[in-house]
């Protein structure tokens, strides 16, 4: 059932939840646990009802939500990869575009999806594994080329985390809008790719008030663009180009609370542009407009051509299984509902 192609509906957008498990932190502070996921489709925000309550909470608005698939806490990485990437892999060796985000709020396990850890690895390098595996299935010539990118989006400013360095500045030409001087570096294997993630993750930007915290306001984006050739019916070698964009989106939390406001109003602001952006151009997305509004961020201009249109969109998005976290929980649950 998931992920047939469906004609007509190309640029509908899957949306995934993933609940974390509870934190040592959450269980000291007393926390108890008020999410429940049923049948790996249905989310039921439970606040202070008991374990056999959540069936009532059917009729309560904004208590129960149901997506393309919900992961309980014990789901694995791996299966996390499969149900939502591994399908916009093997497009990407058809040469499509695709994009996978994780939304939601600062420790809902957003980076532990993405990245993962060296002993559980996370959706970037089990896309990577899996498209050296196809690679490797479907030709032994050496012709699939893959390129790795990593960049950051903090503040509207983009940075190279794979060559730290000046601020790179986006350009747009004959394929689309580039970050100039952008490191492209050549992958040859997975296993080096681990460990050039965790250094890139490293060079993303931390806040002056949370050392040693990566910023919950940096957008992470992986690139990882295939490129190789094939012959077409007359013989002749045509060169194919597919991208994979894989993003660790910044924590949801601030831009929220201004969710109804529009951007123009916030300029100044202490709020994330990019998110919001991304917010009303996936929303545009999904009402089926025309003009769908990528020039107002950085976030969106960069993934403009894997975004909407013919190209796959997967949303993933984080929670808490605390009630400490409810209003984040359930704000993440209405935003990742709207973009259905
Ligand atoms: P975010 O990137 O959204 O701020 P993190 O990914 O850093 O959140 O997750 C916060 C903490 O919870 C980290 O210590 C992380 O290792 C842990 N964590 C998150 N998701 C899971 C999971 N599915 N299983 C085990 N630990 C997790
Ligand atoms: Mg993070």
């Amino acid at each position: 059932e998931n992920g047939s192609e469906k004609p007509g509906c190309s640029s509908r957008i899957l949306v995934f939840v993933r609940l974390r498990p509870m934190a040592k932190k959450e269980k000291e502070a007393g926390s108890r646990c008020c999410v429940k996921i049923v049948n790996r489709r249905d989310v039921y925000l439970t606040e202070f009802a008991s374990e056999n309550d959540y069936l009532r909470l059917k009729r309560l608005r904004g208590r129960h939500f149901t997506f393309d698939a919900s992961f309980p806490d014990s789901t694995t990485q791996q299966e996390v990869y499969t149900t939502t990437t591994a399908e916009l892999v093997e497009a990407v060796l058809q040469g499509r575009n695709g994009s996978v985000f994780c939304y939601g709020a600062t420790g809902a396990g957003k980076t532990y999806t993405m990245l993962g850890t060296m002993e559980n690895p996370g959706v970037m390098v089990l896309a990577i594994k899996d498209l050296f595996t196809k690679i490797r299935q479907r030709s032994c010539d050496g012709s699939h080329v893959v390129h790795l990118s990593y960049l950051e989006v903090y503040n509207e400013t983009v940075r190279d985390l794979l060559s730290p360095g000046r601020p790179l500045v986006l350009r747009e030409d004959k394929q689309g809008i580039v970050a100039a001087g952008l490191t492209q570096y050549r992958a040859y294997s997975t296993d080096e790719v681990m460990a050039l993630l965790q250094r890139g993750n490293q060079n993303r930007t931390t806040e002056p008030t949370r050392a040693n915290e990566t910023s919950s306001r940096s957008h992470a984006i992986l690139q990882v663009v295939v490129e190789y050739k094939v012959k077409n019916a007359s013989l002749d070698v045509i060169n194919k180009v597919g991208k994979l964009s894989l993003i660790d989106l910044a924590g949801s939390e601030r831009a929220l609370a201004t969710d109804q406001r529009t951007l123009r109003s916030l300029e100044g602001a202490n709020i994330n542009r990019s998110l919001l952006a991304l917010s009303s151009c996936i929303n545009a997305l999904v009402e089926g407009k025309k003009h769908i509004p990528y020039r107002n961020s950085k976030l969106t201009q960069l993934l403009k051509d894997s975004l909407g249109g013919v190209c796959n969109t997967v949303m993933i998005a984080n929670i808490s299984p605390s009630n400490l976290s409810f209003g984040e929980t359930q704000n993440t649950l209405h935003w990742a509902d709207r973009a259905k």
